[in-house]
C-alpha cells in the first residue's frame, strides 16, 4: 500500500489476500479490488472532483483496483459516465492520477443496458429481439445491420477514451439482462439471422464488440468481461456462461473474466441483500472460475476479509470484490493490514443508501456511513473543530453513536449518556431477527470506535435535565429516539383507531423482537412496509405461528429502497416457506374480542374477519424530545437529531449524528438532502 504496510500478523493470517497479483501487465498490490457500480455522483456525464475524492478514499484505504462508474457507450443506452464524448478524458486524466498516487489501479466498464435502458431520445430499447425487459417492460427495438454497427464503433470509441484518460484496463459488461445477455440468452434472443439460433451466433455480437476493442486499444491493453448467469428458469445458465467464457479464451479476446450473477429475470441475485449470505455467488460462479485459465474476479456480499482469503484459498479465483463493504468502509483493507479490523465500519446488507439511494435520489451513499459519495462536503477530515468543547450526547442509539463519534473526531470532549445497558436504541431488538443478525456488528462497531476514540460511554444512566446541569456541558445533542406507538393509528384512516381497539391487549414489534411469548395464530397490523415488518414476520413464522399480516400497502415491504423484486420479493418467499397469510391494502375497522375486521379501501363493505391469539402493530413510532424542550433554554448550544425529531430511516439516523458535530461549527450552513420518504430505523 502506498502508506501503510501489512503487518506481519496480518500477512500471516491472510497470506493470499495480501500477496499482489499481475492482471495482464497491470500491478495489484493484493487481491481486494472494486468493481464497476453506477454511483450517480458525475455530473453531466463527466468526472467530478466528488468521484475523485470518492475513489481517492477507497484507494488510500488499501484497496488494489477500483472500477470508476461504467461508460455510456453509445446514445441508445444512458450511462453515468459519457465515454462517447472526447471531453471526457480530462477528467479521468485527473482521476487516475490521483487514485495511481495511492498506488490503486483504475478500470472501467463499457456497458450498454440494452432491453434494461430507455434511450436518450426516449425510443425503444435496443435488444435482440422485440421482447420487453421485466422490468423496464418496454418492447425492444430488434437490432439490425447499422444499429449493430453503431454498437461496435460505440464501445470502440467509449475504451479508446478510457485509455486516453489513463484507464489502466477495461472490461465490457456482458450479463445482468444487457444487451449481450438478450443475444446470449434463447429465451430472449429469437433472431433467424447470423445472430440468433445456435450458440456461435448467439455469442457472436459480444465477440465482434470485444474483438474491435481488442484491435482499438492493442494486445496489450487490459480488456476483460463481466458475465453472469441468470439464475432463471429457460435463461442463460451457469453451464452456458461457462461455455461464454471457454470460447472468448479459445478466441483471445479477454484478459480476465469478471463473475456476476443474476438479471433482471433473478433480480435478487444481482446485489444480495438480507436473504443471503456472503459468497452466495460461489455456488455457480466457483466452477466457472475453477474452470478457466484466465484471471477471474468473483463478487457477492463479502463484508470481511476472513472471507476473501478462503474464497481465494479455495482455488480458481485470483480477485474478489468488495463494492458495499468499502462504500461503508473505505479503510477496510487497511485496518485489516494494520490489525484494527475490530474497528471496521460494517456494511448491513440493507440497500438502503447505496442502490436504495440512487434508486430514490439518483446517487449513492451508505446508511452506516454517512460520509460516502460526500468525501468533500462531508469526510471525517472535514470534521476537526475550530473550538473543541465538552459535548453530551444523549441517547445511544445509531445516531447518538455517531455524533460522539463524530465529535470525539472533531476533537471535543465527548460524554454519551444511554438509558439502556448497552449502545443500539432500538436496533438492539434486531440482534433477535432471523435475516438481519449482522446489523449487531454496526453496534459492536460503535462500542468499539468509541472506545478506542476514549468517549465517555455511560450506559444504565438515564439523562434528566438535573443530570445535564451537573455534566454543566458546552453543546448537547439530543439523540433520544422513539417510541413504538400502541393506539391503533392507520394513515388511511387517521381519524380513529379501529372501533374496540383501545381495549385490546396488543403487541409492538419491539416486544416481539424482545422475546414476547405469542400464541398459535399471530395477526399483524403493518403501517410501515420496512425492515421491521420483515424482522416480526420472519421471527414469528420462523418460530411456527400463523401469521397473518394485514398492511395498507400492495406489497410486502413495500417501502423499501430498492426495486420489490430485489428486496422484497425473495423476503416474501421465506416468508411463505411457513404458515403466513398477505392482506394487501386493507383498513382496520375493528378489533373486538380477538377478532380483527378489515376491508380493501376500495370495497369497504367486503368485511373479512380473522381470529387471533395476538395481535401486532407495527404502525410507526413517537419521537422522545421532551428532554430537548426543557433543555432548549440554557448556557449550552442543544441540538436534537434523528427520530426524536421524527422517526424515519437508518440512514437518516446516522446523517443526523454526524451533522449535529458540523452544525456546532460557525458558517455551518444546514445541508440540502433527501432521504427515502418512509420505512422506519429499525
Ligand atoms: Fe452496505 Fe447498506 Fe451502506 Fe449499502 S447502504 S453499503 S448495503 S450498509
Amino acid at each position: 500500500m502506498s502508506a501503510t504496510q501489512v503487518t506481519a500478523d496480518a500477512s500471516l493470517r491472510y497470506p493470499l489476500t495480501f500477496s499482489p497479483f499481475t492482471l495482464k501487465n497491470v500491478e495489484l498490490r493484493n487481491r481486494i479490488i472494486r468493481t464497476s457500480m453506477g454511483s450517480g455522483i458525475p455530473a453531466g456525464g463527466l468526472i467530478n472532483d466528488d468521484l475523485i475524492a470518492f475513489h481517492v478514499a477507497r484507494a488510500r484505504g488499501g484497496i488494489a483496483l477500483t472500477y470508476i462508474d461504467p461508460a455510456k457507450t453509445h446514445w441508445s443506452s444512458p450511462a453515468f459516465i459519457d465515454n462517447t464524448r472526447p471531453e471526457v478524458v480530462d477528467g479521468m486524466l485527473r482521476l487516475t492520477s490521483a487514485v495511481h498516487a495511492e498506488g490503486t489501479a483504475v478500470f472501467q466498464q463499457m456497458m450498454h443496458g440494452g432491453p434494461t435502458n430507455i434511450p436518450q431520445d426516449g425510443t425503444a430499447p435496443w435488444g435482440a429481439s422485440a421482447v420487453p425487459d421485466p422490468g423496464l417492460g418496454m418492447v425492444c427495438r430488434p437490432m439490425t445491420r447499422w444499429m449493430i454497427d453503431e454498437l461496435v464503433a460505440g464501445f470502440v470509441t467509449a475504451g479508446r477514451h478510457a485509455q486516453q484518460g489513463g484507464i489502466d484496463g477495461i472490461e465490457v459488461h456482458g450479463g445482468h439482462g444487457y444487451i449481450f445477455s438478450s443475444f446470449l440468452s434463447p429465451a430472449t434472443n429469437h433472431r433467424t439471422d447470423e445472430y440468433g439460433g445456435p450458440f456461435e451466433n448467439r455469442i457472436r455480437l459480444l465477440c465482434e464488440v470485444l474483438g474491435a476493442l481488442r484491435d482499438a486499444v492493442g494486445r496489450d491493453y487490459p480488456v476483460g468481461v463481466r458475465l453472469s448467469a441468470d439464475a432463471a428458469e429457460h435463461q442463460t445458465s451457469g453451464a452456458d456462461i461457462a461455455r461464454v467464457v471457454a470460447a472468448l479464451e479459445e478466441q483471445d479476446l479477454v484478459d480476465f473474466v469478471n463473475l456476476s450473477l443474476g438479471s433482471h429475470y433473478g433480480r435478487d441475485l444481482l446485489m444480495g441483500g438480507i436473504h443471503e449470505p456472503p459468497g452466495y455467488q460461489l455456488e455457480v460462479n466457483g466452477d466457472i472460475a475453477r474452470g478457466t485459465s484466465l484471471p477471474t474476479i468473483v463478487t457477492g456480499r463479502f463484508g470481511a476479509v476472513d472471507q476473501v482469503e478462503s474464497v481465494l484459498g479455495s482455488g480458481g479465483i485470483d480477485l474478489v470484490a468488495m463494492v458495499r463493504a468499502t462504500i461503508a468502509d473505505p479503510d477496510l483493507v487497511r485496518k485489516t493490514a494494520e490489525g484494527r479490523a475490530h474497528l471496521i465500519r460494517p456494511c448491513i446488507a440493507c440497500n438502503q443508501a447505496c442502490a436504495g439511494g440512487l434508486n430514490t435520489r439518483g446517487r449513492v451513499s451508505c446508511t452506516v456511513n454517512p460520509s460516502a459519495g460526500r468525501e468533500i462536503a462531508s469526510g471525517d477530515d472535514s470534521l476537526a473543530s475550530a473550538l473543541p468543547r465538552r459535548v453530551l450526547v444523549i441517547g445511544g442509539g445509531p445516531c447518538g453513536a455517531e455524533a460522539a463519534r463524530a465529535g470525539a473526531l472533531a476533537g471535543h470532549a465527548v460524554t454519551l449518556v444511554e438509558a439502556a445497558d448497552e449502545l443500539g436504541g432500538q436496533l438492539r431488538y434486531v440482534r433477535n431477527s432471523p435475516h438481519r443478525k449482522d446489523l449487531g456488528r454496526l453496534l459492536d462497531y460503535y462500542q468499539a470506535v468509541l472506545d478506542d476514540l476514549g468517549v465517555d460511554v455511560r450506559t444504565g444512566v438515564t439523562a434528566t435535565a438535573d443530570l445535564v446541569r451537573e455534566l454543566a456541558p458546552d453543546a448537547i445533542i439530543v439523540a433520544t429516539g422513539s417510541t413504538p406507538r400502541r393506539d391503533g393509528f392507520q394513515t388511511l384512516r387517521p381519524w380513529a383507531a379501529p372501533d374496540g381497539f383501545d381495549s385490546a391487549d396488543v403487541l409492538t414489534s419491539w416486544d416481539v423482537m424482545g422475546g414476547a411469548e405469542t400464541g398459535g395464530t399471530v395477526v399483524i397490523l403493518d403501517e410501515v412496509g420496512h425492515y421491521e415488518t420483515l424482522d416480526v414476520a420472519h421471527l414469528l413464522v420462523g418460530q411456527g405461528r400463523r401469521v397473518r399480516l394485514i398492511s395498507r400497502f400492495s406489497l410486502i415491504a413495500a417501502s423499501l429502497e430498492m426495486r420489490w423484486d430485489m428486496i422484497g420479493a425473495p423476503n416474501a418467499k421465506l416468508l411463505y416457506e411457513g404458515d403466513f397469510e398477505f392482506y394487501p391494502r386493507r383498513v382496520v375497522t375493528s378489533v373486538r374480542d380477538g377478532v380483527v375486521t378489515f376491508a380493501s379501501p376500495e370495497a369497504p363493505d367486503d368485511e373479512e374477519t380473522i381470529a387471533y391469539d395476538d395481535l401486532v402493530t407495527i404502525s410507526g413510532n413517537v419521537p422522545e424530545a421532551s428532554l430537548f424542550e426543557q433543555l432548549r433554554e440554557g448556557p449550552w448550544i442543544v441540538r436534537v437529531v434523528g427520530d426524536a425529531v421524527g422517526p424515519r430511516l437508518l440512514e437518516a439516523a446516522t446523517y443526523e449524528g454526524n451533522q449535529a458535530i458540523r452544525s456546532l461549527e460557525p458558517g455551518w450552513v444546514r445541508p440540502t438532502i433527501r432521504f427515502g420518504q418512509s420505512g422506519s430505523a429499525m
